[in-house]
């Protein structure tokens, strides 16, 4: 058992499927040193979630090894893996509570200070402070009296705050005001420094800073290395 995690993580021959018989991934050998922005991509359904499903244990492997710091994941008790691993997805789950409640969901024990340092790293205070209760600010149930972009900037703030080693970020697709945008770009770049990040990339620009691109197809890396290598 441990504490706080390195960030290495190293997959081997890693091979998947979630009905028997019908292989997703096959054969997945990749390796990431700590700290690394590692860029996912590949046509829909090609692998993509499915790869960092394993990574997290929402699913256990068929055959092959998913190592984190040299020791295979499974040696790990599930909750301080999980620990370890922040998840910024497109649709963020939030519940019914306040913003500040929302936040602090990724450390209980945060202090308001905390979390208001962590909504200022993430570029989320901005908007909060104009809401008309701001941190008191009640969340509806899933969100709905939210944006899509402010809902993400509350996924990065909760995610400085937990600031666990591996993170697993799902880029969005969705329009988004320029603003807001930019503000998203700030609170990713704040959140991603010094931590091991795997990222299902949209954006040229994630794919163009990235250490190491991914290139899953059908199922299969078929590409692997920086952008300049590919
Ligand atoms: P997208 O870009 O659309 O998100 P992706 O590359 O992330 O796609 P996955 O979601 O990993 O692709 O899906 C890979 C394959 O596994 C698809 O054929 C999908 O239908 C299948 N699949 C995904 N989740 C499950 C599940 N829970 N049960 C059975 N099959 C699944």
């Amino acid at each position: 058992s441990i504490d706080v995690l390195i960030g290495d993580v190293e997959f081997s021959n890693v091979s998947f499927g979630y009905k028997e018989g019908i292989p997703i991934l096959r054969n997945i050998s990749l390796q990431a040193r700590a700290g690394q922005t590692i860029a996912i991509v590949g046509p829909t359904g090609s692998g993509k979630t499915t790869l960092l499903n394993l990574l997290t244990r929402f699913y256990e492997v068929d055959s092959g090894e998913v190592k984190i710091d040299g020791h295979n994941i499974k040696d790990y008790r599930i909750s301080d893996l999980r620990r370890n691993i922040g998840i910024v997805l497109q649709d963020t789950f939030l519940f019914s509570g306040s913003i500040m409640e929302n936040i602090r969901y990724g450390k209980l024990e945060a202090t308001d200070e905390e979390v208001i340092r962590a909504a200022k790293a993430a570029s989320a205070h901005r908007f909060i402070k104009h809401l008309p209760n701001q941190y008191d600010t009640i969340i509806t149930s899933g969100g709905n009296n939210l944006s899509q972009g402010q809902k993400q900037l509350l996924a990065i703030a909760r995610a400085i705050l937990a600031d666990s080693r591996l993170l697993i970020l799902d880029e969005a697709t969705s329009s988004i005001d320029t603003k807001t945008e930019i503000e998203i770009q700030s609170g990713l770049r704040n959140l991603m420094e010094g931590r091991t990040s795997f990222v299902i990339a949209h954006r040229l620009k994630t794919i163009e800073h990235a250490d190491l691109i991914l290139v899953i197809r059908d199922g299969e890396l078929t590409e692997k290395g920086t952008h300049e290598e590919l």
